[in-house]
């Protein structure tokens, strides 16, 4: 502190302290004003042992969030950010700057992992939290999605993911084609991405997905009915319990993914891994912070939940199971999106973390400085796909990419790749942008991209903040209104008979 000395009005000397900032001002960045969505100088701030961002709109005012609770780790873990691999191609150019010319353009920093379809907006749910904002809008026709499919295998050189989405997918008449067409266009991995209603309400729509075997991303926020009722409106837990014994029936493998929002379910994150560990269907627990945009609940945003405080209640909550140490930044995104680790489940239910039987620290360090001496190229590489946004649990991936002779686990190696990939346990943390928290430098680097039917890949969080998903639905909802009107103008002109059939005819 420095002191400066003065007169006072009586002439008497005044001490003039001044103080030391109550924060370490840590580095800049650019954001979005929370109201207007206009895109503003960002401050991150460590304080306190968290950290903040600080940004100011010049209508709005201040506004100040909760990035990660634990300043040491969120600094420590940039030593994972490694370089991206650039797309075979972009579909804008550079013009106003991030996040305004999505996408993707020549400046984005990652090719995408994992790509999203959003094949519809209607949903059987009205989710108080629901990021998408589902309701009336469109549903993709065959067409747009074979644009969207060939915009992505073209931009990648092995197309690895596709989760189809919405709205609620399983709504769209034409999902299961849509799905062939994913793989007959070369997709490795086809993912759905539900809330799991149709599968227990229709039989024959349950039937046709054992057949098509997409790996099932199911919404699971808890295993009380209060949680379903506050996050979701409904008392659901029956009808999640049932889907998944449906999934255990069908032999899909299922991801559990869990919104966890603050006073409503943040003390179920135990309960959730110790349910999925003994769940037959249940390859892994996808735990995400809710994402403040579209529909959500009331919240503080400098107390969000954010990646530390979930991993610091799976420690405590599963009794040492799981531990902080376990969990490492998926170094393919910006290592503050997300955070994951595996464990091996033997049959007698013992889970053996895999960071504990690997340093899989030093292994991704060296993956990132290329200074660590390599003892195993294959164990390097088989972490460098686990750690990444495609590797999809329970498939052939993450099961081929387990070199166990490589390790000191003495788990038993003659077991079948299947087998391997039954007994693989994944838990992972993403904490996706809100327009409180949204940082270009996450999605400059954000490796999961919304595919449009224009042909565009929108990194997710821009998708969500930026006014992307709204001025898409808007287009769609006019190019479905015309199409309307074209078609009841051809009807009246023939009598009723459409001569050909529109994009709209074929919804
Ligand atoms: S997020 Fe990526 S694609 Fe979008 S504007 Fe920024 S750099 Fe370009
Ligand atoms: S969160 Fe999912 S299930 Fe809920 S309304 Fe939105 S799309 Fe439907
Ligand atoms: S979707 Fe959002 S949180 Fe995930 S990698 Fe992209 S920018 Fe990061």
């Amino acid at each position: 502190m420095t002191q400066q000395k003065a007169k006072t009005d009586n002439g008497t000397p005044a001490v003039r302290q001044m103080k030391t900032a109550d924060s370490v001002f840590y580095e800049i960045t650019r954001s979005l004003c929370p109201e207007c969505k206009t895109v503003i100088d960002a401050q991150i701030h460590l304080k306190q042992g968290k950290v903040f961002m600080r940004k100011r709109c010049a209508e709005h005012g201040w506004f100040v969030a909760l990035i990660s609770s634990d300043a040491e780790g969120y600094v420590n873990s940039l030593k994972y950010n490694k370089p991206g691999t650039i797309p075979l191609e972009f579909a804008t150019e550079v013009k106003d700057g991030c996040p305004l010319d999505c996408g993707l353009c020549p400046e984005h920093k990652q090719h995408t992992c994992l790509a999203l379809m959003e094949i519809n907006t209607g949903c059987n749910l009205a989710c108080p939290t629901c990021f998408a904002n589902a309701g009336t809008g469109y549903n993709i026709t065959m067409e747009e999605a074979e644009v969207m499919l060939d915009a992505f295998v073209r931009a990648e050189a092995e197309a690895e993911v596709v989760q189809f989405s919405g709205g609620e997918p399983t709504l769209h008449p034409q999902l299961f084609e849509m799905m062939q067409l994913a793989k007959d266009k070369g997709v490795r991995h086809v993912m759905l991405n539900t809330n799991g209603l149709k599968i227990v309400q229709d039989p024959d729509f349950a039937r046709k997905l054992g057949e098509a075997r997409p790996m099932i991303y199911l919404q699971f926020d808890g295993l009380t009915d209060e949680t379903y009722v506050k996050l979701r409106g409904e008392p659901l837990l029956k009808t999640k319990l049932a889907v998944l014994d449906k999934m255990a029936e069908l032999d899909l493998h299922t991801i559990l993914v869990a919104a966890i929002e603050r006073g409503v379910n943040e003390h179920e994150v135990g309960a959730l891994i110790k349910f999925g560990l003994e769940h037959p269907a249940v390859r892994g627990v996808n735990f995400q912070p809710v994402t403040h945009t579209g529909r959500h609940l009331p919240f503080d945003p400098t107390d969000r939940v954010t990646i530390p405080e979930v991993i610091e209640r799976i420690e405590d909550q599963t009794e040492g199971v799981f531990l902080k140490t376990d969990f490492v930044p998926v170094p393919c995104c910006h290592p503050g999106c997300q955070s994951i680790t595996y464990a091996y489940v033997e049959d007698d239910g013992k889970v053996t973390p895999l960071p504990r039987v690997l340093n899989v620290d030093d292994y991704l360090d060296y993956i990132t400085n290329r200074t660590w001496p390599d003892p195993s190229k294959d164990v390097k590489h088989a972490l460098e796909a686990l750690w990444s946004s495609s590797a999809v649990p329970g498939s052939d991936k993450v099961a081929g990419n387990f070199d166990f002779t490589c390790t000191t686990c003495n788990i038993d190696l003659a077991i079948t790749s299947e087998e391997l990939a039954k007994r693989v346990f994944a838990v992972s943390i993403k904490d996706f942008l809100d327009p409180y928290t949204f940082d270009v430098k996450k999605v400059m680097k954000c490796c999961i991209g919304v595919l449009t039917p224009d042909g565009r890949t929108i990194p997710f969080c821009a998708y969500n903040n930026v006014g992307y998903r709204e001025d898409v639905r808007e287009a769609m909802q006019l190019e479905r209104a015309r199409a309307r009107i074209v078609a009841k103008t051809n009807g009246a002109k023939t009598n009723g008979k459409p001569k050909t059939a529109t994009r709209a005819a074929k919804k």
